[in-house]
């Protein structure tokens, strides 16, 4: 368990949340002078510790606050990070960028163990421009007033206020009723706000041409590929994925919405039709509270691999936990004044993982802790590597690990001591399947919106709705949108990646086809063979290009149609078997 760290470069007692301490540190890497390869391997090392201890210093601000989120010191303690280090950090790494490039081109490292670490620094050095910082700064403001738009809506339903993540919940009533209103309520909300939307996103997509133009691009897609280190794939491979998604899974998916149409016993599929169970059945119940969570998991994880239960009691019994007090490293229950949502965040300089969520007992809170699971499984088996870089990998990649886990640790969800019988087992390993390949195509909507929006930076708006309207006909569900025209025109609006993390998303629907892969090879060649490849790529962490980490897992980096076909088939006749 205990980590060695080939450097004392940053103190072991270091405040990182203090810009004193670090400038220091930072004067030393700029000054430092290099003479031989060894010494630039040390200074590579050194470097990566004191952004860890940075990192890890916003980490625990940022757990402390997301599970108070009613303490207001926390809040503030928060924030005042955010705005005095990161704003004076930045800069300065990007000097160390510039740095490094020199300095890599003076002495020869090992080539094979800095390649990738050496292109995402280039890439850096080759994308900045002077005068995109200001753009940036204004479209983080942007971002903001998204935020707070979006932020503020909320409905009333039934007398009582509720934000528009609380009326979610709705959507899988049985009285479809309820249903209807209750998406009708959200869908008005967001209509009222469609002008203010459409007026940022223009105001976004400007400025993202614009930063583009500047460094040299003809757009923002080439640009946008560069910065977020996609070396190994192309816009080109984008659409391959797009038709193959549109041949393959679109159909299966609208096969599955007929089946779900007639066992609903409708005679039109509607949009508030498509969360409800389809035989009406009440939500599973697998646990009460999160150290039962937290046992049933890991009996689950015995039934499937000893040395991943032993990876998942490094993280405690789940009791006494609130925040991260006392070296806690989960967060499980829902309670009032936490933030929403799950994550697992790696405090960089520690190496230690910390799961927060927010559970309420219901099955897709087995799904997050075994996803969460997995990332911190990532975490864990890369933690030696002396180079934060490489402790992290691209989210293509880092997502196999945890969605893969979802899928690795299915069947033994069934296991003495875990979660279900065989009949809610049955269910939860419908529900995995069917969640999986529909995903797919709305990934698919999502990425192709996104490349002809940057094409085409000076569309009109109503070009743009009819570029959405195309995609849902080509990769929606079968669903009847008659007389709910204004809603369907502006259903783009509810992604939020399209405006704070632009691009971002293609990058789920590769790692859900590694992950689906995973589960194939568990069932072909054994569990055993699956896990261990699962384990020899985690361990790889980031250090390797993306078509090696797959590799390295016994998976294809692949998403042309055949392998869609393949999974898509593999994926239907399991369904078949399961509810035969
Ligand atoms: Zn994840």
């Amino acid at each position: 368990m205990a980590v060695s760290i080939p450097t004392d470069f940053v103190p072991a007692i270091f405040d990182a949340a203090r810009w004193e301490n670090i400038e220091p540190l930072l004067d030393d890497l700029h000054r430092r002078p290099i003479h031989s390869a060894a010494e630039l391997e040390q200074w590579l090392i050194d470097r990566g510790e004191l952004l860890a201890a940075c990192s890890e210093a916003q980490a625990n601000l940022y757990i402390s606050m997301s599970c108070d989120t009613a303490d207001e010191g926390k809040r503030t303690a928060y924030l005042s990070y955010i705005e005095s280090i990161p704003p004076r950090l930045k800069p300065r790494m990007f000097e160390l960028d510039k740095r490094q490039v020199e300095l890599a081109r003076q002495f020869t490292l090992p080539a094979e163990r800095y390649e990738v670490l050496q292109r995402d620094t280039a890439a850096e050095v080759e994308l900045f421009r002077e005068e995109n910082v200001p753009i940036e700064t204004e479209l983080d403001k942007l971002a903001q007033e998204f935020s707070q738009v979006s932020g503020a809506m909320t409905v009333e339903f039934r007398g009582e206020e509720k934000t528009l993540p609380q009326m979610a919940p709705f959507q899988e009533s049985t009285d479809r009723a309820t249903r209807e209103d209750a998406w009708r309520l959200v869908a008005q909300r967001r209509l009222e706000d469609a002008g203010k939307l459409d007026d940022i996103y223009d105001r976004m997509i400007e400025r993202r041409h614009r930063i583009a133009r500047n460094a040299g691009f003809d757009n923002y897609i080439g640009y946008a590929f560069k910065s977020m280190h996609r070396f190994d794939y192309t816009p080109a491979d984008c659409e391959r994925f797009h038709d193959a998604c549109q041949r393959v899974i679109v159909p299966l998916m609208r096969r599955l919405d007929e089946r779900r149409r007639q066992r609903l016993g409708l005679d039109t599929l509607r949009p508030w039709d498509l969360a409800v169970d389809e035989l009406g059945r009440e939500p599973l119940k697998p646990f009460a509270g999160g150290v039962q969570l937290v046992s049933k998991t890991r009996a689950a994880l015995e039934s499937l691999d000893g040395r991943l239960a032993e990876m998942f009691a490094r993280l405690g019994d789940g009791a006494a936990s609130s925040g991260s007090e006392g070296g806690a490293l989960l967060d499980l229950d829902s309670r009032k004044g936490k933030a929403p949502g799950g994550y697992q965040y790696n405090r960089d300089r520690s190496r230690r993982s910390f799961i927060f969520m927010n559970a309420a007992g219901v099955h897709r809170d087995v799904t997050t802790m075994v996803h969460e699971a997995g990332h911190a499984f990532h975490s864990m088996l890369s933690e030696n590597d002396p180079l934060l870089h490489y402790r992290h990998s691209p989210i293509e990649f880092a997502e196999v690990a945890s969605m893969g886990m979802e899928f690795l640790s299915l069947p033994h969800l069934g296991a003495p001591g875990a979660f279900y019988d065989e009949a809610d087992l049955r269910r939860a390993t419908v529900e995995q399947i069917y969640r999986a390949v529909t995903v797919l195509p709305w990934i698919a909507t999502i990425d192709a919106f996104q490349h002809w929006i940057y094409a085409n930076p000076q569309h009109a708006r109503d070009q743009r709705t009819a570029t959405w309207l195309k995609l849902d006909d080509r990769f929606g569900h079968a669903v009847d949108w008659s007389g709910l025209d204004a809603f369907r025109e502006k259903a783009w609006q509810r992604q939020l990646h399209l405006y704070s993390h632009p691009f971002y998303y293609i990058e789920y629907g590769i790692a859900q086809l590694g992950a689906l892969q995973l589960w194939i090879r568990s069932l072909e060649q054994g569990e055993k063979a699956a896990v261990d490849g699962y384990m020899r790529a985690l361990a790889l962490g980031g250090a390797r290009p993306l078509p090696e980490l797959f590799e390295a897992a016994g998976l294809e980096f692949d998403f042309g149609a055949e392998m869609l076909k393949r999974l898509a088939d593999r994926a239907e006749a399991e369904l078949e078997k399961v509810e035969a």
